[in-house]
């Protein structure tokens, strides 16, 4: 591409040439008519003069020496064509051919034929010019008396040429050394005029390349290059500006993005990796272990007993703690594991590097060991313990998502099994698992299809009469077959599907009510059983109030059996609940008394009517010591709490005598009666 200032060139080089051009052809033109004048004037004087020496002559024979002699002088003169002299008969009286006659159209004699020398002769007195010929006919003699005629030709073409070239040559030096100074000239004044210009565009091309808007053209130049280098200036404050604008939103940008990836990567409460950066870097760490076939260990974390922590000392002492136990666990591990949180008090830890089972076993025990002491978080003494599945990336195909279920699996059977232990992931823990699925997911199918239903068991006194039943329920699959409670009602409660379950049970438990008393007398208590998710949906607590209340005064035979663990878990929300069942005449029975945290000062506290002695211990009557007395004392202390006392899992009639003896009011158990169908008589008389 040409630059601007070589374009500008070229165009001044060419105007000043066509101008220059212009200007010769015009002096040219102007110069040949001024020559024209000039020689017509030289020939006007000639001819006047020859006219006059002629006239004593005129009327000499033809050819007379006189008239040649006059005529002669004409060779003096360049470029005549030729001088005709005629007398007043119209006769040529003598002729003079110059160098410049043509050689056509005169006769032999060198005169011209009879037609040209007519046209010479019929042309009046005067100067003509045709065609590169100057012709001047002159009288010879005065007007008064004609005594002949002159005719003199002129070639004028070739003079003129001549002369042209001479022109030419003599001014050309001039007209080139002008040349040369105009386009100089024009140049130079251009050069400084446009420097400004040409300043600005190196400027422009400069700031292309640096990138730096932070500078400002000095303003000079003509009007226009002002104007632009001032646009030029304000634009590039703008841009400077808005550049200077634009960095600073782009550096709060970057800083909001990286709290944005932190927030998203990292949990905010403990700093640790949270489960989105937890998954990519398991699936980067699983893919590099599938490719040079190592393999990856996986251990999820759950604390135990955080729950209590939380609903007991707050959220905010719940949160300490997790952070605590976040820097404890950080602390445990070597540099280069991967620590992080899940959510809640779930935590995941990843071995890579091809840990061996014994090393991860260690890892896992020193976290048990390290996370099951007691700590203080602010003045509260805290024991909590930590349960801990362990699963290896080669069991599970190095899928991340199986492997985290497989720890979590194994980390449930930790929970089950006792907690504060870790237990590595087995097939059949997988098994077991698959079947929980579908068992979760076949519950609500279960209900429609009303493969529920309900068995009773008696609970009987000293005399052996039932005062009681207890409403057990039973699941008939025609898959699984016959699903006992102690395995889907833990299903149901970790699925959620629970509610629905407590639901149909409250319902059936209300409609066979009536055929109970019937069969049992009408002060026969009938007991169901509720989980401890139970007690916080309030939307089925009130579910069962309303069925409850719309038994009547028979209300009152209802009894709501909750295991000692569910009541400590939902203490505030289970008060509230037995405070409302009360007023309708209901009673409250603790189940499982003695499997869960036995604390036996909360039963102060517990607002109950019935304690239930769980059968582990019953059934170690007569055979440890130990279980007798926690027994008796157990008996001993709910009486004197004005308690009703029920032993679970009478067996044999020497628990049974036991039992009785040490002031147990109420026996449950095969001894008695196993859990059956109840028989449905139609004809029952009771109106509710
Ligand atoms: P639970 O409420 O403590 O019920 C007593 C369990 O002990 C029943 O087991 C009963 O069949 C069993 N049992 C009774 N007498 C004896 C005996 O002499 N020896 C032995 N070995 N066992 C005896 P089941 O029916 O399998 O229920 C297990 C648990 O499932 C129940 O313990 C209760 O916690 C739960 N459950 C049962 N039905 C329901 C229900 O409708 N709702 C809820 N939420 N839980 C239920
Ligand atoms: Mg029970
Ligand atoms: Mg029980």
């Amino acid at each position: 591409m040409k630059s601007l200032r070589t374009q500008i060139a070229a165009i001044t080089l060419v105007s000043i040439s066509l101008i220059s051009g212009l200007v010769i052809w015009v002096s040219l033109q102007v110069y040949e008519g001024l020559y024209e004048d000039f020689v017509s004037e030289q020939l006007q004087s000639l001819s006047d003069n020859m006219a006059v020496d002629l006239l004593p002559y005129i009327n000499d024979a033809p050819g007379s020496f006189s008239i040649v002699s006059v005529l002669l002088r004409l060779d003096e003169y360049e470029n005549i064509e030729f001088a005709h002299v005629y007398n007043t008969q119209g006769m040529l009286v003598s002729s003079y051919m110059g160098d410049a006659t043509s050689t056509a159209p005169f006769d032999n004699a060198g005169t011209h034929d009879v037609d040209e020398q007519n046209h010479l002769l019929s042309l009046d007195y005067g100067l003509y010019v045709t065609d590169g010929h100057i012709q001047i006919v002159k009288m010879i003699g005065n007007p008064e008396l004609v005594q002949g005629k002159l005719i003199l030709s002129y070639k004028i073409k070739n003079a003129l040429s001549a002369s042209r070239l001479d022109f030419t040559l003599s001014t050309l030096p001039f007209v080139l050394i002008i040349l040369v100074l105009a386009v100089f000239v024009a140049l130079e004044l251009q050069r400084r005029s446009l420097l400004p210009l040409f300043k600005l565009i190196d400027q422009m091309r400069h700031i292309e390349k640096t990138k730096d808007y932070a500078v400002a053209v000095n303003i000079e130049g003509k009007s226009e290059i002002k104007a632009l280098t001032s646009g030029f200036n304000s634009m590039m404050s703008d841009i400077n500006q808005q550049t200077a604008l634009v960095h600073q939103k782009n550096r709060l940008l970057t800083r909001q993005q990286e709290q944005m990836e932190k927030l998203a990567n990292f949990d905010p409460l403990t700093g640790l990796p949270n489960r989105q950066f937890l998954m990519k870097s398991l699936r980067i760490e699983l893919a590099k272990a599938k490719r040079s076939h190592s393999d990856v260990a996986l251990l999820f974390l759950d604390l135990d007993g955080f729950k209590m922590v939380n609903d007991s000392f707050g959220h905010d002492v719940g949160d300490k703690l997790l952070c605590q136990i976040a820097d404890e666990i950080s602390k445990s591990l070597r540099e280069g594991d991967i620590i992080g949180r899940l959510g809640g008090d779930e935590f995941v830890v990843i071995l890579t590097d091809e840990p061996s089972l014994m090393k991860v076993e260690e890892i896992a025990h020193r976290l048990v060991v390290t996370l099951s002491t007691s700590r203080m978080v602010e003045q509260w003494k805290l024991e909590t313990g930590v349960s801990i599945g362990i699963a290896l990336a080669q069991d599970c195909s190095y899928n991340p998502a199986t492997l985290i279920s497989n720890a979590d699996i194994a980390m449930y059977h930790a929970k089950r099994s006792g907690r504060s232990q870790y237990i590595l992931f087995t097939r059949i823990m997988q098994d077991n698992n698959q079947r929980m699925i579908r068992i979760a997911t076949s519950i609500y199918s279960a209900l429609e299809n009303n493969e529920f239903f309900l068995v009773y068991q008696p609970k009987v006194d000293a005399t052996g009469k039932v005062k009681s039943v207890e409403a057990l329920l039973r699941w008939y699959n025609p898959h699984f077959g016959m699903v006992s409670p102690g395995e889907f009602i833990p299903v149901a409660e970790q699925s959620d599907k629970i509610s629905a379950i407590t639901k149909w049970v409250v319902t059936q438990v209300c409609c066979d009510v009536p055929h109970i008393l019937a069969q049992h007398g009408l002060d026969t208590t009938v007991s169901l059983n509720l989980s401890a998710s139970d007690l916080q949906d309030e939307k089925l607590i009130q579910f069962a109030l309303s069925s409850v209340e719309d038994l009547g005064r028979y209300a009152r035979c209802i009894e709501f059996e909750i295991t000692e663990s569910a009541y400590l878990k939902n203490f505030q929300s289970g008060n509230s609940f037995f405070e409302q069942v009360r007023k309708i005449g209901c009673k409250i029975a603790l189940d499982d008394f003695g499997t869960g945290y036995s604390s036996l000062s909360y039963l102060t506290e517990f607002n109950i009517d019935t304690l239930k002695i769980d059968q582990q211990f019953v059934s170690q009557i007569g055979k440890s010591e130990r279980s007798e007395l926690i027994t008796v004392t157990i008996i001993k202390m709910a009486k004197n709490l004005n308690l009703t006392v029920c032993a679970e899992g009478v067996e044999t009639l020497a628990q049974a005598n036991f039992l009785l003896q040490h002031g147990c009011e109420l026996l449950q158990g095969f001894y008695y009666g196993k859990p059956e169908p109840l028989e449905v008589s139609n004809n029952i008389e009771l109106t509710l």
